[in-house]
C-alpha cells in the first residue's frame, strides 16, 4: 500500500447526478441511487472554489452518468481554471451526440470511460442497452482531443476477455485500467488474481503513484487501484468495500462523505464558501481519524 493520506485530503470527487442512461446490474451510484438532485450551477462552483481555497489539487466529475448534469461541460471548463488534476468518469455513450462545443470542453478532462466487454451481446446484459456502438465511438472521439483512459470492471463474467480489452487499448493508444466488483462475491476476481494473470503474461511492474499500481508490456499500459484501507475499515460493515478510502465526495444534493460507511455531513444549497470549506475541513478530519493509524 503506498497511498499518501494527504493526497487523499486534497482529492475531490464531485458526484454530479444520480440519473443515468444505463442500468448496469452493479451500479451503486456511488451509494446514493434514491436521492434527488438539489445543487444548482452556483452550488457546485461554490464547491470547487471552497476547494480551492483549501488546497484541493485534484477533482474528478461523476455519477450516475455525469454527462447527463445540464452543468458539466462549464463546471469542466471551470475546474480546468483551479486545479491541477481534472478528470471525468463515463460510459461514453453520449459522447457521440455532443457538439463541438461541449466536446471542447469535454477535452480540458481526463477522460475514463468505462468498457467491460468488446461484445455487444454482453454488453447488453450489463447495461440492459444496446449502445454498445455509441460507447466504442464514444473513445474513439474523445481519444483523439484528450487524454483517455479504459476502466474495465473484471469479473467471472468477463476475464475471458482480458487480453481483448488490453490489445483493443493498447491499439487505441489508450491505457486501460482493471476494477474489480468486490460487492459481488459470486463473480468476484481480486486484484491480487488480476496481477498474477497480468504477470503470468509477461507484464511488467513500474510501481505506484500512489492511487494506480502500473504494468507494461510493448505498447500496453494496465493500471490497477492502490487502495487505503484504514484501521477503521477493520470494524466496518462493508468491509472490504470496492473504494477504500481514496477521496472526498460531494454529491448532487450536497452530501458530503468520505467513504461509504462515513460520517454523513450535508452542504445546504446556497451556501457560502465558507461554510462550504467548513464541511470539507470535517471530512479531512475524519480521513486523518480512520487513516492515521494505517
Ligand atoms: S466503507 Fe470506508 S471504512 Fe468501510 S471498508 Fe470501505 S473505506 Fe473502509
Amino acid at each position: 500500500m503506498s497511498n499518501d493520506i494527504n493526497k487523499i485530503k486534497n482529492y475531490l470527487r464531485v458526484v454530479l447526478t444520480p440519473d443515468c442512461n444505463l442500468s448496469c446490474y452493479y451500479c451503486h451510484r456511488e451509494g446514493a441511487s434514491s436521492r434527488k438532485n438539489i445543487f444548482k450551477k452556483q452550488d457546485f462552483i461554490n464547491v470547487l472554489d471552497a476547494a480551492n481555497e483549501m488546497g484541493f489539487e485534484k477533482v474528478k466529475f461523476t455519477g450516475g452518468e455525469p454527462l447527463k448534469s445540464p452543468y458539466v461541460f462549464d463546471l469542466i471548463e471551470y475546474s480546468d481554471k483551479l486545479f491541477n488534476d481534472v478528470s471525468i468518469t463515463t460510459n461514453g455513450t453520449m459522447i457521440p451526440y455532443l457538439s463541438n462545443n461541449e466536446l471542447e470542453k469535454l477535452s480540458k478532462a481526463r477522460v475514463n470511460i468505462s468498457i467491460n466487454t468488446l461484445k455487444p451481446s454482453r454488453y447488453r446484459k450489463t447495461t440492459k442497452t444496446n449502445y454498445h456502438n455509441d460507447a466504442i465511438n464514444g473513445l474513439k472521439i474523445i481519444k483523439n482531443i484528450s487524454k483517455t483512459k479504459i476502466n474495465s470492471v473484471i469479473t467471472t463474467r468477463n476475464k475471458d476477455e482480458m487480453e481483448d480489452l488490453i490489445n483493443f487499448s493498447e491499439k487505441n493508444g489508450v491505457t486501460l485500467k482493471f476494477l474489480d466488483l468486490v460487492n459481488y462475491p459470486s463473480e468476484f476476481i481480486s486484484l491480487d488474481d488480476i496481477e498474477s494473470i497480468l504477470i503470468k503474461n509477461d507484464f511488467k511492474k513500474l510501481g505506484s503513484n500512489s492511487e494506480f499500481f502500473e504494468y507494461s508490456k510493448g505498447n500496453a499500459k494496465i493500471q490497477l487501484s492502490d487502495r487505503l484501507y484504514a484501521n477503521s475499515c477493520k470494524n466496518c460493515d462493508y468491509y472490504k468495500c470496492s473504494e477504500g478510502i481514496s477521496f472526498i465526495r460531494v454529491f448532487y444534493d450536497g452530501l458530503t462523505t468520505t467513504c461509504f460507511n462515513s460520517r454523513k455531513n450535508y452542504i445546504q444549497p446556497n451556501s457560502s464558501v465558507k461554510y462550504i470549506k467548513e464541511n470539507l475541513q470535517k471530512a479531512r478530519e475524519e480521513i486523518d481519524e480512520k487513516c492515521l493509524s494505517v
